[in-house]
């Protein structure tokens, strides 16, 4: 086959890869399409890769899984685990309900125990990935407002702090290690999926980050949901991003102008120059037809 030809099926080959994946949220990077891990302490690890980034989180009695990826990327966040450890797999938290964060808990045995906020099993379960047979691989364990798994060395924090990306999205605390599992309440550096469908909330986004950077305390640094590894103090940040997002469009539903206007001229302060601002015109166009309820 002559070199553009194969450079030609390889493109088309890359895109039926990309597009059997659910769509990314706007500003996400293309994922990489084979998993890789990085060490962030020596028993806590961070696969990327196939959705939602995974942490791996080796206690004294096993491995605790904080999101699950894609359907079929099972293997691949098992073959990254068993690249660090032997112990098996004895728990699952899934920080909120999407797909990319879900997808892969059936690959693990029914014995796993999994944990998530209440209104994130409840989303889950109106999944089709979630019904008939597959209702086993739901979540086990639930909380409403904070719980606590293990103690010591392997203490684990789960906070819910309200509405934001869902209304079911936990904020993972590894309290010997002084680091933090997000998810996608804070996916990367820029404007957030707000899932309305599943109670997620532009207007609540803003004071939910907020309570997350002041509630938890004694963290050093936080894993994002699609993103790289930050200092905890980016959490702030991205609750004041929320924030003049917000002051933004209320200043101009305030002056009369229409959506449309609003995203026409959006513009926000110099010190988010660097953050992705592809979601403009849905979160404005979110926001607006929550304040008009
Ligand atoms: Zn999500």
């Amino acid at each position: 086959m002559r070199r553009a030809a194969l450079l030609g099926v390889l493109m088309a080959v890359g895109a039926i890869g990309i597009r059997a994946q659910q769509a990314p949220p706007a500003g996400q990077a293309a994922q990489p399409q084979v998993a890789t891990i990085e060490k962030l302490k020596d028993n806590l690890f961070v696969i990327k890769g196939g959705g939602g980034n995974t942490a791996a989180f080796v206690t004294s009695s096993g491995v605790v899984i904080v999101d699950t990826k894609l359907a079929n990327w099972g293997q691949q966040i098992m073959d990254k685990i068993r690249s660090v450890t032997d112990k098996p797999v004895t728990t699952i938290i899934n920080t909120h309900t999407h797909g990319d964060h879900t997808g892969s808990n059936e690959f693990f045995p029914a014995s796993v125990e999994v944990v998530a906020q209440e209104n994130t099993k409840a989303n889950m379960q109106k999944m089709d990935a979630f019904k008939g047979d597959k209702a086993q691989f739901l979540p086990d364990k639930t909380f409403k407002d904070r719980m606590t798994l293990f103690s010591g060395a392997d203490q684990i924090d789960l906070y819910y702090f309200g509405a934001g990306h869902t209304n079911g999205d936990s904020v993972v605390v590894f309290k010997a290690l002084r680091v933090a599992h997000i998810g996608d309440l804070f996916a990367r550096k820029g404007t957030p999926l707000i899932d309305v469908n599943n109670g997620g909330s532009g207007v609540a986004y803003p004071n939910t980050v907020k309570k997350a950077a002041k509630t938890v305390k004694g963290v050093d640094q936080v894993i994002t949901g699609h993103s790289d590894v930050f200092p905890w103090s980016a959490v702030a940040e991205y609750a004041d991003f929320n924030q003049a997002f917000l002051d933004a469009t209320r200043t101009s539903i305030k002056a009369g102008k229409t959506a449309d206007e609003t995203i026409a001229a959006f513009k926000m302060p110099d010190r988010f120059k660097d953050y992705n601002m592809s979601g403009v015109k849905d979160n404005v166009t979110k926001i607006y037809a929550e304040l008009k309820k």
